[in-house]
């Protein structure tokens, strides 16, 4: 059966996907003759970048995922529906979703990207993603038990092995959580389980590359080791992890330390959707784009964001997985699609990357724009400040400083529910290990 949509004689755009791609090329898109879909098998738009201060306790998910409806309440020819999109079919212009068939022009694929275990079953089964709020509060109920199931516990050196966590990845995300559960570590648990060695609590982070932040420049780099090692996080550079089976995780410099939690944040692959021809995917399991986001082999079917695999010469192994990247890829694609609708030349897409950065922890953070590299409390400053602005919504950024400034000087954090989401037959949490 179709879905449910009013009749029109414009051509109908359908995106899939309702993150940072996906939500700009449809505000892009507002006011242009064209039918606008949405889908995205939830109901909202999830901040990446702050996922793990829900995972860590310092933000209740509400402040930094905002209703897709919300968002464009005020745009006139745009319909939202919450579905998983199943398969493609290019042959009829057609998807398979779980609520029906629906019929396109265009079809643009933001569907970001997921997890990638390379393959490891071990891995998959017991290591924690951090890519969905789903994620983050399994991961935040998981911390925290991990104190309460402590407790039970009589052996001190059972207690640690409870309590130990090790973070696989040194990138952005590995980074920030590492710095993020540090903190909860000395300032919450510490108050919260004063019947526990929680000073020894071990948190390791380990890192295949010679150096954290390898996107970086050096000099973030290494403020962010010394950072991170003054906190009390102990820094595995040139160095895997091997193996883990709930228990134990075995690096490849021969070390085992016993751990009940692996956070896995090594590796991304591209979600991509069934149907189109395998030669349509590269490296990282993303689809192969054009200049123009175009899908090889497919002149109506476009990728954007994390899925897409957009090679150039600063960039021969594809654009960087940030968000800006996917917003700019929805800002330019938008002109091209009312072009492609006039029958005009499409423009290629250029990258402008006005600068990266990432946080360690309380008045410590990296920043490195074009002209300028600062570390420490400025770069914390500028890092709430570009975090704030784009949070999207009046709602996500009043509750954010509230949160912030409350943490801030209590020296506390307040969401601290052990809760978790029932499984749902939309997204599963099945990676997801019980201790
Ligand atoms: C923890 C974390 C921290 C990050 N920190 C930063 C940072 O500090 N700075 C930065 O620039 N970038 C950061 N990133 C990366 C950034 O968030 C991504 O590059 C960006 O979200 C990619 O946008 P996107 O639109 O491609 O996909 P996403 O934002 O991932 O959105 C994809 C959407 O597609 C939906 N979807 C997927 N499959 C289907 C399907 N089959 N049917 C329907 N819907 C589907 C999903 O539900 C989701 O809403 C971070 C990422 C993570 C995970």
């Amino acid at each position: 059966m179709d879905i449910n949509l009013p009749k029109s004689i414009l051509p109908r755009v359908v995106i899939v996907g309702s993150g940072f791609g996906g939500i700009q090329l449809a505000k892009s898109l507002k006011g242009k003759p064209f039918q606008l879909v949405l889908l995205d098998k939830n109901n909202y738009h999830t901040f990446l970048p702050l996922l793990y201060q829900v995972a860590t306790a310092g933000l209740e998910p509400d402040a930094i995922a905002e209703p897709v409806r919300e968002i464009f309440s005020e745009q006139r020819n745009f319909f939202f529906r919450m579905a998983e999109v199943l398969r493609i079919d290019p042959q009829q212009n057609q998807l398979e979703t779980t609520i029906g068939l629906l019929r396109y022009d265009y079809l643009i694929l933001a569907s970001g990207s997921q997890a990638n275990f390379y393959g490891n079953e071990e891995l998959t089964r017991h290591a924690l993603p951090m890519k969905t709020v789903r994620n983050a509060l399994a991961l935040r109920s998981h911390l925290l038990e991990n104190g309460e199931r402590a407790l039970e516990l009589l052996d001190k050196q059972q207690q640690m092995e409870q309590l130990n966590i090790v973070i696989a990845g040194g990138g952005p995300t590995g980074v920030e959580l590492a710095g993020a559960i540090a903190e909860l570590r000395d300032i919450v648990l510490a108050k919260d389980y004063p019947e526990l060695p929680i000073k020894q609590m071990h948190i390791h982070l380990v890192e295949a590359n010679s150096r954290l932040l390898n996107t970086m420049a050096e000099d973030s780099s290494r403020k962010a080791y010394h950072f991170l090692r003054s906190m009390g996080v102990t820094v595995h550079l040139k160095t895997l992890v091997q193996s883990y089976e709930g228990t134990v995780v075995t690096l490849s410099n021969g070390e085992s330390h016993p751990a009940k939690t692996l956070f896995w944040t090594a590796g991304v692959e591209g979600v991509i959707i069934p149907g189109l021809s395998a030669t349509s995917v590269g490296k990282g399991n993303r689809y192969i784009v054009n200049a123009f986001n175009q899908v090889e082999g497919y002149p109506t079917i476009f990728a954007i964001g994390d899925n897409a695999l957009q090679m150039m010469p600063a960039y021969p192994h594809g654009l960087p997985g940030l968000a800006p990247v996917s917003i700019q890829q929805g800002q330019q694609l938008a002109r091209n699609l009312v072009a492609l609708n006039r029958k005009q030349p499409l423009q290629p897409f250029r990258y402008v990357n006005k600068g990266v950065m990432a946080v360690i922890g309380r008045n410590r953070a990296v920043v490195e724009l074009p002209f300028w590299h600062t570390q420490g409390f400025i770069a914390w400053l500028l890092w709430m400040g570009v975090h704030l602005l784009l949070l999207v919504g009046f709602r996500n950024k009043s509750a954010t400083v509230l949160n912030w400034a409350v943490n801030y000087f209590s020296y506390s954090r307040a969401s601290r529910l052990i809760a978790r989401f029932q499984n749902s037959p939309v997204e599963s949490v099945t990676s997801v290990s019980r201790p």
